[in-house]
């Protein structure tokens, strides 16, 4: 697990490179945004432990596997006092209360949600921005204290900055997993709104001076497709 600090409250946790999790330190403790995946959840609780505290609470951004996969065995390791928040439309995604099938992995997570998130929501210092696009529910969290923003997958930095709106390269990975590429774009607007002093997501490097790289990954989906 390579541990990067962000801000003085958030530090990225990478797993096999590109796989990130995120650390929010709360006067009570640590907020562990996504879980990453795999089969131990060690490296999350040890990452936790050497910063200081203990995690308190779980929040997701999507309900995609490679976010909610580590869920059920850190909600065992960690004891039910975790609290664990999902944003509404993938919890129930999740929890099997919708029909149809939806693009990427949706795996059997036995943990359910203890609250299930509303945009507007607060989870401690972080507010709750709905992100739809690459999922139906996905979300982004704001840190209030100093506007750094945890953008899940609506962008990936991974070799650049993208929207994952449709597949490009040199990452095409979450693109190929996302369900409306329209909504993804209107949602990187809304993340762009939010002004982020910071920005970090589900895949790739920390993007410091994100409004530029914002703006560059919008006018490279607006760019005409080119075979
Ligand atoms: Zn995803």
């Amino acid at each position: 697990m390579k541990t990067t600090p962000v801000t003085d409250h958030l530090t990225q946790l990478t797993k096999l490179h590109f796989v990130n999790a995120f650390l929010v330190r709360e006067d009570d403790g640590f907020t562990l945004v996504d879980t990453t995946m795999g089969r131990s959840p060690k490296g999350l609780i040890e990452a936790a432990r050497s910063a200081g505290a203990r995690i308190r609470r779980i929040a997701l951004t999507h309900g995609h596997g490679d976010h909610v996969g580590l869920l059920d065995a850190l909600r065992d390791s960690l004891g039910k006092d975790v609290e664990v928040l999902m944003p509404e439309l993938d919890e129930q995604i999740l929890a099997g209360e919708t029909e149809g099938k939806f693009p990427g992995s949706w795996p059997k997570v036995r943990t359910r949600a203890d609250r299930r998130l509303q945009p507007g929501d607060r989870v401690g210092s972080l507010e709750v921005v709905a992100t739809p696009g690459h999922t139906p529910g996905h979300v982004a969290y704001l840190d209030t204290r100093d506007r750094a923003v945890i953008a899940g997958d609506t962008f990936t930095s991974y070799g650049r900055v993208m929207t994952s709106d449709r597949l490009r390269l040199p990452f095409p990975l979450a693109a190929s997993a996302t369900w409306s590429g329209e909504q993804v774009l209107a949602s990187a607007q809304t993340v762009r709104a939010l002004a982020p002093s910071v920005m970090v997501v589900g895949h790739g490097p920390v993007v410091r001076d994100p409004i530029v790289k914002i703006d560059k990954a919008l006018a490279l989906a607006k760019a005409p497709v080119t075979a």
